[in-house]
């Protein structure tokens, strides 16, 4: 798998300090399966994170304070996600959040024709929202802009838009300034994981999928 596009660093930061809210944690954790780079990337701000803490001046930051820091960072070394082994065609990150059916169980909504979408769920109380999104070859989404911080991993087929063209394996981790309209370009259906943070704006795009002009 030829990845071209990868997380930010800052989110590979966010990621590796445990500050990602759980849909964002499960795309990174995805993408990293698949990438050696990233995976890499995470375990480096990891101890950079450690490193930090260490040097802190003891009177700034109490022991308490700190031992438990250090121990959550513990976890979040355990957390980095494993190289590949797919559960079928999916990373383990998002076969284990899907449950034992994985695609084939996911319950598709029809938003427009030839686009659907699809709700993760996420522990109870989560507030990011992860989504898939199923999109037939030629169609495009609306031009939209992203709520802070959008999260997508295309898990196959590919898309373009004007920052690049987008295959399995590719993230998009775009600033919330961008506003493009991605189109689907390959044979074959794109599915899409998205993680987002402002529901509010996500919602208007789906507003948008009724306008007439999708899938010109
Ligand atoms: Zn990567």
């Amino acid at each position: 798998m030829k990845i071209t596009h990868h997380l930010d660093d800052a989110t590979l930061v966010a990621y590796a300090a445990g500050t990602l809210g759980e849909a964002h944690r499960v795309v990174v954790a995805a993408h990293a399966a698949m990438c050696g780079d990233c995976r890499t990337a995470i375990r480096a701000a990891e101890r950079v994170g450690g490193m930090l803490l260490e040097d802190q001046d003891a009177s700034a930051v109490s022991d308490t304070c700190r031992a438990a820091t250090l121990a959550s960072l513990d976890g979040v070394t355990r957390a980095v996600p494993r190289r590949g082994k797919p559960s079928g065609e999916l990373p383990l990150p998002l076969a284990s959040v899907l449950g034992e059916r994985g695609l084939p169980g996911v319950k598709w909504k029809t938003k427009a024709p030839g686009i659907a979408k699809a709700d993760i769920s996420l522990s109870p109380g989560a507030r990011t929202h992860l989504q898939l999104l199923r999109i037939a070859p030629g169609k495009a989404l609306p031009d939209h802009g992203h709520g802070g911080g959008e999260l997508t991993l295309v898990l196959k087929g590919s898309y373009s838009d004007h920052t690049g063209r987008y295959g399995a394996g590719d993230v998009a981790d775009l600033d919330e300034d961008i506003e493009h309209a991605p189109r689907v370009d390959s044979d074959v259906e794109c599915i899409c994981l998205v993680a987002t943070e402002a529901p509010t704006r996500f919602k208007s795009i789906w507003a948008r999928l009724a306008q007439p002009f999708v899938g010109i």
